[in-house]
């Protein structure tokens, strides 16, 4: 059944690929494995996935203790939901990306535990891109200020940007949210990098600033409603659930 789902997804994302003129290689599927239990997550690494997602700090440990005490080490944890700068310090060093971050003083306390771990932490900045007043993320319009602060920060390597799209029927109506991203993240990787990390040559970090978005080349976008589009607009991360898992039932949530 689950075999049968990503086979499903796969395909799929083959199919957009093929569409679009891309590789599947430049796609990478996240199974977004929340409120699911741990016997799940065995059963998709089995299938084959290797990128797991969770929104939940304390869940993600959880589950990232229970399959790496098995064999899997080679298994890899998203941070995609909120982060409380209080919970920076339990995933530092077990998410290989974090996608949800959205201000400065985030960015400030992943770099400081980064920093007393001796690592670098990867990172995506979410982008309100549909200005929900729901959401979380940052504007459009605030991101070059903000990703010229955070290049500053030597722990943190800016990856890309992420975006989760209104809940549509009708994925075609994503379409012009996943462009605007995709147009925000070349504007920021080509254009514009100079502008926004040169800073001041009198500024000390200065040097790091330039190098600060070697790296950048993560767009996190589309779900299982909208995937197939956000590929067709040039999505490197797709963040797949009730398409691999089923639906969630948040009254058992871990
Ligand atoms: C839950 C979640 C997903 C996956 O949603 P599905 O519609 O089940 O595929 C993707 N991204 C984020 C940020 C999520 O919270």
């Amino acid at each position: 059944m689950m075999k049968d789902n990503i086979l499903n997804v796969e395909t799929r994302i083959q199919a957009a690929c093929d569409r679009s003129g891309r590789k599947r290689s430049e796609v990478t599927l996240i199974a977004v494995s929340k409120t699911k239990p741990n016997e799940m997550l065995q059963e998709a690494y089995s299938n084959g996935m290797r990128h797991f997602g969770e929104n939940k700090v304390q869940e993600l440990v959880q589950k990232y203790e229970y399959l790496h005490n098995g064999f899997q080490e080679d298994v890899y944890w998203h941070l995609i939901g909120h982060l409380q700068r209080n919970k920076v310090k339990y995933i530092i060093d077990k998410a290989v990306l974090i996608h949800s971050v959205d201000s400065m003083r985030l960015a400030e306390q992943i770099e400081e535990e980064a920093a007393k771990r001796n690592l670098i932490s990867d990172i995506l900045i979410e982008v309100n891109i549909a200005d929900e007043d729901t959401k979380f993320g940052v504007d459009g319009a605030d991101i070059f200020h903000l990703i010229h602060e955070m290049s500053h920060l030597s722990h943190i390597r800016i990856r890309g940007l992420m975006a989760v799209a209104p809940y549509v029927e009708d994925p075609e109506k994503n379409r012009e949210y996943f462009k605007k991203l995709r147009q925000l993240y070349v504007d920021i990787k080509t254009k514009n990098v100079d502008n926004i990390c040169d800073g001041s040559n009198l500024d000390e970090n200065a040097s790091h600033g330039s190098k600060a978005l070697e790296n950048f080349d993560v767009l996190s976008m589309g779900m299982t409603g909208d995937f197939e589009v956000a590929i067709e607009e040039g999505a490197t991360m797709v963040r797949v659930g009730t398409g691999i898992f089923g639906e969630r039932d948040y009254s058992k949530a871990v």
